[in-house]
């Protein structure tokens, strides 16, 4: 066994086992986040045409005001802080950023565009300490739409291959703003083939309400969730089934409470297509909060796109009925489009 396989077992099993305390302490409390994702920096390499959560020219947030903010999430109880953007990989500090994450006992993972992810930087990775890192490939070959594509990002999976000692998860797409929906089938068996997890998402159009997919996508849909039947997918799938057909989810959306959003000005929101709600300082936040958001329910829920928020419902669509109404109508910002990645 090769010295990259074996630490990557014996990191698998450490990993494995705070995951599970993580799963066990989420089930035990309902007063704690789960999963917290923190935004370093909005700007982006890319400009997906689909994409509403980056800019072209915002500055970096500091270290030591990130570290201050993980120290805040770790008060809080938070058990995983995903880093995302904008493009995370363009922070300077970024090692820092998941170092800070770790020495407070969470889980730190990363969404990436993959654009920068050469040996070095993935070496750098493992040795900072990341626990997971997801990549969301759009098509075969770069188009209009997006640049995020197998062609590109081919040599960069090999090095994740051949150096990442932590989880990967391949996310491929499928929707209106899509021009060759097969493509998706090409990108998932490739990430299969590389030893990587699986999942499919679905984008939109600016109409932005539910669209079922075609026939000849939904079969595409089903092919790729038989694919994906490691880790959360399955949870994952069984949520994205049901938009793929252009249906509401029943569901508790605990967003504020057990899922949060802070965006790169140290603000809570409920998720990166409600910003603004509670918009609440990170420093301010209190149990007092969580556990107002908790009990809050949402309106945008039945027709909510956001995947990892849903997955995080499970912990708890079984108790507890949200009794507090957050707002009368859905929210602007619900009907327009989001990036793929969650
Ligand atoms: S989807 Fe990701 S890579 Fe594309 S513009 Fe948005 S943040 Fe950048
Ligand atoms: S858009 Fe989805 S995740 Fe965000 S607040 Fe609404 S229901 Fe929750």
């Amino acid at each position: 066994m090769s010295r990259t396989k074996l630490r990557r077992r014996i990191r698998f099993i450490s990993r494995r086992l705070r995951e599970l305390r993580a799963i066990a302490k989420g089930i035990i409390s309902t007063r704690h986040p789960i999963d917290v994702h923190l935004i370093p920096m909005r700007r982006c390499n890319l400009s997906c045409a689909y994409c509403n959560e980056y800019d072209d020219f915002s500055k970096p947030v500091p270290l030591p005001v990130l570290a201050g903010r993980v120290a805040k999430l770790a008060a809080l109880g938070a058990s995983i802080i995903t880093i995302s953007g904008g493009e995370p990989l363009l922070h300077p500090e970024l090692d820092g950023l998941i170092r800070a994450i770790r020495q407070r006992g969470m889980l730190a993972g990363l969404i990436t565009n993959g654009y920068l992810l050469t040996p070095d930087r993935i070496q750098r990775l493992n040795g900072a300490g990341l626990d997971h890192l997801q990549i969301s490939i759009d098509n075969v070959m770069p188009d209009d739409v997006s640049k995020k594509s197998l062609k590109v990002l081919g040599q960069k999976l090999k090095n994740l291959a051949d150096y990442a000692e932590f989880h990967v998860n391949i996310n491929s797409v499928l929707g209106s703003a899509i021009h060759n929906p097969q493509d998706a089938i090409v990108v998932a068996q490739r990430a299969r083939e590389l030893g990587f997890t699986t999942t499919v998402g679905i984008i939109h159009d600016h109409s932005g309400q539910l669209v079922p997919l075609s026939e000849e996508q939904s079969a595409i849909f089903e092919q790729i969730a038989r694919m994906s039947r490691r880790s959360y997918s399955r949870f994952y799938i069984a949520f994205q089934r049901n938009i793929a057909r252009g249906q509401e989810n029943s569901w508790r959306c605990r967003a504020g409470s057990r899922y949060l959003y802070i965006c790169e000005a140290g603000l809570v929101h409920y998720c990166s297509q409600q910003r603004g709600y509670p918009g609440i300082p990170l420093e301010q936040y209190s149990r007092a909060h969580l556990q107002r958001e908790y009990l809050t329910r949402k309106a945008c829920a039945p027709r909510c796109t956001v995947s990892c928020v849903q997955t995080i419902g499970l912990f708890d669509n079984w108790r507890d009925p949200q009794t507090r109404e957050a707002f009368d109508r859905v929210p602007a910002a619900q009907t327009e489009v989001s990036g793929s990645e969650c």
